[in-house]
């Protein structure tokens, strides 16, 4: 048996979700039974928790869109006993059992091997979260972002995957301006490398198609309107890589950023993203992430508390990232 959280359905009860101890025979199929050391609480984490967004498309599901661990048992010669791997994505946590358990059985070609410079503690630290901030400024140096270019601005900047892409950016020479909604977070901002602190109610309220130009590149994890302003507030040949839907999925914008100034707009998935680019994102987090900054802005539960604070990071009031310790 081995620990675990379960979110299940019946009649009953349309939607449990309970810490339990769960049967080895009941894992599903895979070539890779993986002994899980940590996992991590995404914003897709704590959607599938509280049942308040469709994260969770099979029943009953073990949640955790991230893990890291040791390989306990392979059928695939790329993995021995005992290798460390990490996983994000490929719908686990929504299609086959995640990461939020001690154990979990996987396909091998969802893994990636776990870097030797990169600890299991930090591969969780870092997350989905931190892999697609990696993703989205791979985005802006791929479009020909530069830092001599100009600044670039994040929103949601106190949250996982902001608060990550501040801290690479800035490692890699870019000017950063932080959107928050949490003003009292700007000394954590400005030590994870922001130089400016930008109120999120100046990006809440539609404005012109396009307004004054200031950033040459943007990570943006909230979508909706505040997408929009950072549309419109583009450089001339500017990029943006959307990332995120914590403020909505909508999109309420006019096409002149694009067709006035050159703007792009880059989509970034982290879930179907192919094997090289993962591992080039990991290759650039191992090398660009300062490692005490990611410490900083880390924070540590169990089990049992992931269950309790899924509802209180979608309210956009947990800051950078979440570490899960199953085997506590
Ligand atoms: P977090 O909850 O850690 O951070 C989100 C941040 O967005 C909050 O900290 C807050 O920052 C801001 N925010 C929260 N609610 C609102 C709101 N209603 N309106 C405006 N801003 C808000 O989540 P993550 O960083 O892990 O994920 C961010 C987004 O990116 C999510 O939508 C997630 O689903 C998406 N994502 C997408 C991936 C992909 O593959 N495309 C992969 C990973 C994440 P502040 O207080 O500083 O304003």
């Amino acid at each position: 048996m081995f620990k675990g959280i379960m979110i299940s359905r019946d009649d009953a009860i349309p939607y449990r979700v309970q810490l339990q101890d769960i049967g080895e025979d009941a894992l599903p199929d895979g070539d890779v039974t993986v002994r899980v050391i940590y996992s991590t609480l995404n914003y897709k984490d704590a959607l599938a928790i509280t049942g308040k967004g469709p994260i969770v498309r099979r029943f009953p599901m073990v949640p955790g869109v991230d893990l890291v661990g040791s390989v306990e048992q392979s059928e695939d010669a790329r993995y021995r006993v005992g290798d460390m791997v990490v996983l994000n994505g490929w719908g686990v946590g929504e299609t086959h059992w995640g990461g939020l358990a001690q154990k979990a059985r996987v396909k091998s070609d969802w893994l990636v091997p776990l870097s030797d410079t990169i600890s299991p503690h930090r591969a969780m630290a870092i997350g989905t979260a931190g892999y697609t901030a990696m993703l989205c400024v791979m985005a802006l140096q791929g479009h020909g972002v530069t830092p001599d270019k100009g600044s670039i601005v994040v929103t949601g900047a106190a949250g996982g995957v902001g608060s990550i892409a501040i801290a690479l950016l800035a490692r890699l020479g870019y000017q950063v301006e932080a959107v928050t909604g949490r003003m009292e977070e700007s000394a954590f901002l400005r030590s994870l490398g922001a130089t400016g602190i930008l109120p999120r109610d100046e990006f809440a309220v539609p404005g012109k198609p396009l307004g004054k130009e200031r950033w040459a590149g943007a990570i943006d994890v909230v979508g909706s309107q505040v997408l929009a302003s950072v549309c419109a507030g583009m450089r001339y040949g500017g990029v943006v890589a959307a990332c995120g839907l914590a403020g909505g999925m909508d999109f309420p914008a006019t096409v002149a950023p694009f067709i006035l100034r050159g703007v792009t707009l880059a989509g970034i998935d982290s879930v179907m993203c192919p094997y090289e680019r993962r591992i080039a994102a990991w290759r650039g987090l191992a090398q660009h992430l300062d490692m005490a900054k990611l410490d900083q802005l880390t924070e540590d539960i169990t089990l049992a508390d992931a269950l309790n604070l899924a509802p209180t990071l979608l309210q956009g009031k947990v800051r950078g990232r979440v570490v899960v310790d199953v085997n506590r």
